[in-house]
């Protein structure tokens, strides 16, 4: 006898039901593209012909603080409209979801953090918009990792700008000083989760406070991956 899949979760990007292991359903997971050879360094887009120098055409010459960034998917087609539902559909379930299946996939290499961290927003950002989306993300995937969750270390003690809009340099000069330690961090291991990364700022930004401060090692994984070659 054929045992049906329990159906008790929904597709992130179109909504209809599918089993509750999956993320998106037979329509929209062709739609889903997974990031197949990303880039050593910074783990984006590589193109063909930066294989060899260690780096690609986007961060070949940046200094990067994190030790390694994994991001299994692109952004784009069903996977933007999955991070587009979490920000402003229905955030909370999405989020959960998106946590649950990301804290499946940690990489090996990154299993070895004691702490899950996620990019922190302001008392007032957080008041406007209600929730965190990064938070309830770091909170699935550390539990579905069975690693350790730290909502207090890293603190934002300064307002930002939206950084959509803003070139690489605006967003370093935006985010510079936007974050705080509440704790000695000598000697620890974080894994930052996000939902998405595009130049890599926010990250870097948190991951050199981290190191700046003594932390041994600081990895980042975020859902999706939006490459500044595609926009
Ligand atoms: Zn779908
Ligand atoms: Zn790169």
């Amino acid at each position: 006898m054929k045992v049906s899949p329990i159906v008790s979760a929904s597709c992130l990007s179109c909504g209809v039901m599918i089993p509750c292991d999956e993320i998106f359903c037979a329509d929209c997971a062709p739609y889903a593209l997974a990031l197949a050879r990303p880039c050593p360094r910074c783990g984006g887009f590589i193109p063909r012909s930066n294989e060899d120098d260690g780096g690609c055409r986007f961060c070949r010459g940046r200094k990067f603080s994190f030790d390694a960034t994994e991001s299994p998917f692109i952004y784009a087609g069903a996977v933007a409209k999955a991070v587009t539902t979490m920000k402003y559909g229905p955030i909370y379930r999405t989020a959960v979801a998106m946590g649950r299946w990301l804290g499946d996939r940690v990489p090996d290499a990154m299993r070895i953090a004691d702490r899950v961290v996620f990019p922190p927003m302001s008392r007032m950002a957080l008041f406007l918009r209600g929730f965190n989306q990064a938070a309830v993300l770091a909170d699935e995937v550390a539990r579905r990792a069975g690693m350790f969750l730290d909502p207090h270390t890293i603190k934002k003690v300064k307002r930002t700008k939206q950084q959509a809009e803003l070139s690489l340099e605006e967003r370093k000069r935006n985010l510079s000083g936007a974050f705080a330690l509440t704790r000695p961090v000598t000697g620890k291991r974080f894994l930052l989760i996000d939902d998405v990364a595009t130049t890599l700022t926010t990250a870097n930004e948190i991951a050199t406070l981290l190191k700046n401060n003594g932390a041994d090692k600081v990895f980042v994984l975020t859902f999706a991956r939006k490459s500044l070659h595609f926009d």
